[in-house]
């Protein structure tokens, strides 16, 4: 049975689902889930730290300053959705450099997959991390974490303003087909900042609150936290987004064969935060090149040879160049009360 007759049945016996309910579903199904399944980086999309080596290094060195200005805590260093385990590989490596820092740090990695873990212990063989289904199991105390295109995974509800009300965009079939249909308008108070026309879509991540907040808890003991995704201040519409083979597809077509992704509301984390200290949105190309990533491209295209050189200048330019990934992917930092924002942050 594929997952589309599965949810077909199910909502044939129970009414429509949520989007966030068909997007988890889709991506995390034990049998039939995206994630669950398969290793979909390289092939379907790809991500920074797979685009280049420079930007793990840059972030881990990022966090390593943000421990040391902290005096040296021991502490959790954590990643959300690693993938391949790439990033924290190059954050790891760049952090031998930082003396004490690997001696204060026990690596934990927030995966729901079992495929990818499986990548993951191959890529940091040599270190020890810790695996975790769900972040409320790590440890408690000063936390040090990063998670790059995790929250853009996380599944959204959809609603359409009808008058003073919404009606929440759902997932409904019609002759075993998947279809979009529209619910009852129903007040929905957690809406009320999104003052938008009559017939706007907006999304709401259910779960995103519920995740900053329990990373928020730990950080005001010490540490740090770093989202990077693409995103914007405030929902903007409907981004629900389906790849295949790095194209798009009918969100709604062969659920579980492709990967499902919306937009992540930086707002939303800021209004999360509290208390912890929440840094300004920046975009990543202005990250980048704050943390020093042409100083970097510099060193490592010394004494290599020309494609090597040209892949390095490629690789800058789409990490940071405001058509490619630059301006749309965004980043935003949390810190204790009090302290300093890590660099990069800092307005
Ligand atoms: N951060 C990596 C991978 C991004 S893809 C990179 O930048 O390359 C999203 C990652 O989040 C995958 O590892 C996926 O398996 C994981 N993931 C998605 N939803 C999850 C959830 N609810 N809990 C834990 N991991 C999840």
């Amino acid at each position: 049975m594929s997952l589309t007759a599965q949810l077909v049945a199910r909502i044939r016996a129970s009414g429509p689902l949520t989007v966030a309910d068909y997007m988890a579903e889709a991506l995390l199904h034990p049998t039939f889930g995206y994630y669950t399944t398969r290793d979909p980086l390289g092939t379907d999309f790809t991500t920074a730290p797979e685009i280049s080596q420079m930007f793990g290094e840059l972030l881990g060195l990022c966090l390593a300053q943000t421990w040391l200005d902290q005096g040296r805590p021991r502490a959790t260093l954590a990643e959300l959705g690693p993938g391949r385990g790439t990033l924290m590989a190059d954050l790891l490596r760049a952090t031998h450099a930082v003396p004490g820092f690997h001696d204060a740090v026990s690596v934990h990695l927030v995966e729901a997959s079992p495929t990818l873990r499986t990548v993951q212990a191959d890529t940091l063989q040599g270190y020890t991390p810790t695996w975790h289904t769900s972040l409320e199991s790590l440890p408690p105390g000063p936390l040090l974490l990063v998670a790059n295109e995790f929250l853009d995974a996380l599944p959204v509800r959809q609603y359409v303003r009808d008058g003073p009300a919404w009606r929440e965009k759902l997932v409904s079939e019609a002759g075993g087909t998947l279809t979009f249909a529209l619910g009852l308008p129903m007040a929905q108070p957690h809406l009320s900042h999104q003052e938008v026309p009559d017939g706007t879509l907006v999304e709401h991540c259910p779960a995103l609150p519920d995740t900053v907040t329990a990373i928020a808890a730990r950080v005001t003991q010490g540490g740090a936290a770093l989202f990077v995704d693409y995103g914007h201040w405030r929902s903007q519409g409907d981004t629900l987004q389906a790849l295949r083979s790095g194209r798009p597809v009918d969100p709604l077509e062969n659920p579980g064969q492709a990967d499902l992704t919306a937009h992540v509301d930086f707002e939303a984390i800021a209004r999360a935060a509290p208390p912890t200290r929440v840094s300004a949105m920046v975009t990543q190309g202005l990250l980048l090149e704050r943390l020093g990533i042409t100083a970097r491209a510099q060193a490592l295209a010394h004494n290599v040879g020309d494609d090597a050189r040209a892949a390095l200048t490629q690789a800058h330019r789409r990490l940071t160049h405001p058509a490619q990934m630059g301006d749309l992917f965004k980043a935003m930092a949390l810190v204790p009360p009090g302290a300093d924002l890590p660099p990069g942050f800092d307005p």
